[in-house]
């Protein structure tokens, strides 16, 4: 039995997981799939109810789960709040109370749109990259951390750059093993042509190649070459790993590659510890404001979420395909939300986006 943990939060955060719920009942009815379903509250509705964005209520439960599916959180009512009690807090304290240092980006473009994307299609067509981004340590934890006025008056910022040993060597590992379900190749990326943190991660992800993965192809490219890389050519990436500064930009270049922000799943996964490893799954996507309540939102990003919980929290790799081949089929079949509307297509709501997933898990599966 699965234990999940639904976060709903903010804005269409409830539409996109009414949606996921759906399919998963789905998987519980068609695939034998046991689960037990709890809710927290998360955001800024949980500010509304609890006067706290991270109730400690919904920190327990995230803990004892199997897996938390993430909704979104955040909205315009909530921007003037004090930063400790804004939002986002709620999801920046599930990442550091469940110790979530990995955070698996999929850059995948669906055959059907990839005239959606701003690079040539020929270039997008088949993309299928994975990015493991640092997300607990580097330059936005770094210490010291300060603004400071300096004597002639001006001021002085500075952010601090840190890794140890530990913390590239977890985060390799991870990379290296997804590698192994895939095409076996890892790029890490890192600029030790200009910074020692740079020199070390090179070091470290040599290293722990060279002792438990070599096996696995490695190549290390600078953090700015892999930039440029990524719209110049970005088949040739099978997983690329890097720190938390330059995960956060390379996987929203690379989510970019593939259109719509609507369409992207991600997943954070903390240490396997007694064969538990802490999970959250959630679209890359924010609350959006400007369409919730009018059930225009695409649940993909959020299904697909599932799709990744499926794979890396229960092994069930073959479930975790047939639902990304039923997303595959209904774009095939021209089924469009809003935002990844193109010229031809039948443009639906959130439910029969959902409606025409089920349909075709159903065929798929038959
Ligand atoms: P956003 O991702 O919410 O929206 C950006 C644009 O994309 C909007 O036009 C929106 O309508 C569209 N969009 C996003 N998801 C969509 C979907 N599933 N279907 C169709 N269209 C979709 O980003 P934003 O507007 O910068 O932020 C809105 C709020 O969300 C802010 O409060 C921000 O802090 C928060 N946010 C939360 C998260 C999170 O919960 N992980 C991430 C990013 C932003």
């Amino acid at each position: 039995m699965h234990n999940i943990l639904l976060t709903p939060g903010d804005g269409i955060g409830p539409e996109v997981m009414d949606a996921t719920q759906r399919v998963l009942g789905w998987y519980g009815q068609n695939r034998n799939f046991g689960y037990t379903l709890e809710e927290g509250l998360i955001g800024g509705t949980a500010f509304e109810k609890t006067g706290r964005s991270d109730p400690d209520d919904t920190i327990e439960k995230a803990k004892k789960a199997d897996a938390v599916l993430f909704g979104a959180v955040g909205g315009p009512q909530w921007d003037s709040l004090p930063f400790a009690q804004k939002p986002e807090r709620g999801l920046l304290r599930l990442r550091k109370d469940l110790e979530l240092f990995a955070n698996l980006r999929p850059a995948l473009c669906f055959d059907a749109l990839k005239d959606a994307s701003s690079l040539k299609p020929e270039i997008v067509s088949g993309l299928d990259i994975l990015i493991v981004r640092e997300l607990t340590g580097g330059v936005y934890f770094g210490e010291p951390k300060e603004t400071t006025t300096l004597p002639d008056g001006q001021k002085r910022a500075v952010d601090t750059q840190v890794y140890t040993t530990s913390e590239i060597a977890r985060i390799a590992r991870v990379a290296f093993e997804l590698a192994r379900l895939r095409g076996n190749r890892v790029a890490s990326a890192e600029k030790s042509n200009v910074m020692v943190t740079g020199v070390l991660w090179r070091e470290v992800v040599s290293k722990v190649h060279k002792e438990e993965f070599p096996d696995v192809q490695l190549a290390h490219v600078l953090a700015d070459n892999c930039a440029m890389q990524l719209v110049r050519n970005p088949k040739q990436y099978d997983v690329i790993v890097t720190d938390n500064l330059f995960g956060d930009v390379l996987s929203d270049e690379a989510a970019q590659l593939t259109g719509s922000i609507g369409m992207l799943p991600s997943a954070s996964l903390g240490a396997k510890i007694n064969g538990k490893q802490a999970a959250l799954y959630e679209p890359i996507h924010g609350s959006a404001p400007d369409i919730a309540g009018k059930g225009l939102a695409n649940p993909i990003a959020s299904i697909l979420s599932f799709a990744m919980c499926l794979r890396y929290s229960f092994g069930r790799v073959e479930d975790a395909v047939l639902l990304e081949k039923a997303v595959e089929r209904v774009l095939a079949d021209g089924y469009r939300t809003g935002d990844i509307m193109q010229p031809g297509m039948n443009q639906v709501g959130t439910t029969a986006m959902t409606d025409a997933i089920l349909k075709a898990l159903a065929k798929l599966s038959a």
